[in-house]
Order: C-alpha cells, then structure tokens, then sequence
C-alpha cells in the first residue's frame, strides 16, 4: 500500500516532468501519447533509487520497457506512427491518384486542387517529426500545391512557411530574391520570388514541396535560400517519383531529402512504391 502510494507520487511527478518537457522543449511535435510515454519513462527513473522489491514495480517495469524501445525508435527518427500515417497517404494516392502518362500522377482530389485536411495533419506532422532536431527557423514552399503541406508542417513546427511566388505581383515589386524554375508539368520557365523581408542570413530553411520529379523547383529554391545567405535543414517532399532524376541529384549535393511516399514505377497506369508495392 505505501509503495503503491510512493510509486503514484512518482508516477505524479514524471507527468509533470514530462509535461514540462512537452510544453517547452519539443513543443511542436510530441502528441499526447508520446506525454505519456516521457511520463512513464521518468516515474521509472523516479522509482528506482527507492528499494522497491521487483514485483512492487514489476507493471512498471512492463510499462517503461516498451517505453524505452519506443523512446529508442523515436531517438532515431523513425517511430511506428510515422510510418502507418504515410501507408495512408500511399493508400490515397493508390485509390484516388490517376496516372495521366508513365510520368506524370494527378492527385487533384487531395492535394493539388481539393485538400484533405485530415491527411495535411498527419503530413504536417510527420514532416516535423522528421525535422524536429534540424533547428528549422523556416518553411519555404513554391505556390500553389505546396502550401498546404507547408502550412500544417509550420503550425506543428511553430515555424512560419514563406512561398515562393510564380508571378508577378503589383505587391510585390522589388526587394526580391528571385530563381527561374522550369515546370515539369507545364512545360514552361518562369520566374519565382520571395521577398528580402521574410528569408535572411539568419534562418534555418526547410524547403517543402508536393511533388518532386527532375528537382527544379527544389533548385531553384535553393538558389533563392543561397542568396539570402541562409542555412539549409533539408527538403521535406510529399510525392517523390523516384524513377525521375531530381532526387538522386539533391542528395548527390549532400543535402538531406525526406520523402513521405516515393513512387518507384508508374507503368500500365499503376503507381507502386519503393518500399512495398501497391497496384491499382
Ligand atoms: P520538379 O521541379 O522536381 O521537376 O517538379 C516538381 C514540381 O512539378 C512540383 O512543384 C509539382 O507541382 C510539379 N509536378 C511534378 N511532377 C508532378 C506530377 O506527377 N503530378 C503533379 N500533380 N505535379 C507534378
């Protein structure tokens, strides 16, 4: 009984650190039941220094030993969540994607025109999982696809996204860094900025995107991110076509690219991917 006590006032007090971890710390991306994985974890470090018999603490034990595998999976960035979130954005693209040609896929129910919201959450929040430890100051996106990934990431983040305008603006003029980028859907060059006030030498960048074929856009991002004099964390991609060339070529430059589904062939009018396959 008086252990049961001392082990409650423990697992009290792990809560409390744990909260305190959640809500100044890793803030943006801890869900609640990663609180509660911390508050476990920390009632066990509590408990220990106590001289409690093994079977006083036996459920405890049960409990933070899952806890510390999912600790580790977290520590490496690639926790069971993660991956269950993105089969359900392989699952949309396979059920309601279409394959237009071997190259080109039309997601126009869910990202490109119409957007789920309840899937730009989980996307938000998987690309700021993966980006928790980059020290990202900034979102920067290119419109118009790829804002609302970005949007759901910064709110996760608690980053603001910058997108990179395709056309000209009466608004805005000058004071710009500008890129030409040419699309791979249209088939036609233009020019992209971003103003001077929203992207300095003094930001962490993390360039986001809805699709990524031959890396265009992402390079002319890059451009846009070398001339403010800022750091680059990484590309987050939504929809990488790993059979086209943009890929290869970002990482061959050193730089950090987290895809959420890469498409490995889109032959006969099906999308399968890299890590399983999945036929429609
Ligand atoms: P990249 O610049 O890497 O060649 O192409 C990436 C850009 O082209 C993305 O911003 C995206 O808007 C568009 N894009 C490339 N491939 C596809 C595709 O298969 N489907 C759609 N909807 N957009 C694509």
């Amino acid at each position: 009984m008086v252990h049961s006590k001392i082990i409650f006032t423990h697992i009290i007090a792990g809560i409390w650190l744990a909260s305190f971890y959640r809500f100044t710390v890793n803030k943006p991306t801890m869900r609640s039941n990663e609180t509660m994985d911390y508050a476990l974890f920390g009632a066990y470090f509590f408990a220990f220094p106590f001289e409690f018999s093994s079977k006083d603490i036996a459920p405890l034990m049960v409990m933070n030993g899952c806890t510390v595998l999912r600790a580790i999976f977290y520590a490496l960035g690639r926790d069971e969540r993660g991956t269950s979130d993105m089969k359900q954005l392989q699952e949309k693209i396979v059920s309601e994607g279409r394959v237009l040609s071997e190259s080109v896929l039309k997601v126009d129910s869910f990202l490109n025109h119409q957007i789920d919201p309840v899937l730009m959450d989980a996307i938000g929040e998987e690309f700021a999982s993966r980006f928790s430890d980059a020290g990202v100051t900034k979102i920067l996106t290119i419109e118009s696809s790829g804002i609302a990934p970005a949007v759901m990431t910064g709110l996760k983040m608690g980053v603001k996204p910058v997108f990179a305008r395709k056309s000209q603006s009466l608004t805005l003029t000058d004071n710009l860094y500008s890129a030409s980028v040419h699309s791979f859907t249209k088939n036609v060059t233009s020019e992209i900025s971003v103003s001077k006030d929203f992207l300095d030498k003094d930001d962490v960048v993390l360039i986001l995107d809805d699709f990524l074929a031959n890396g265009q856009a992402v390079l002319g991002l890059l451009n846009i991110i070398e001339q403010a004099g800022a750091s680059l964390a990484g590309v987050g991609i939504v929809i990488e076509k790993g059979f086209q060339p943009g890929g290869k070529e970002i990482r061959d430059r050193g730089i950090r690219v987290e895809t959420l589904a890469n498409i490995k062939t889109m032959e006969n009018g099906k999308a399968e991917f890299f890590e399983e396959a999945m036929v429609r």
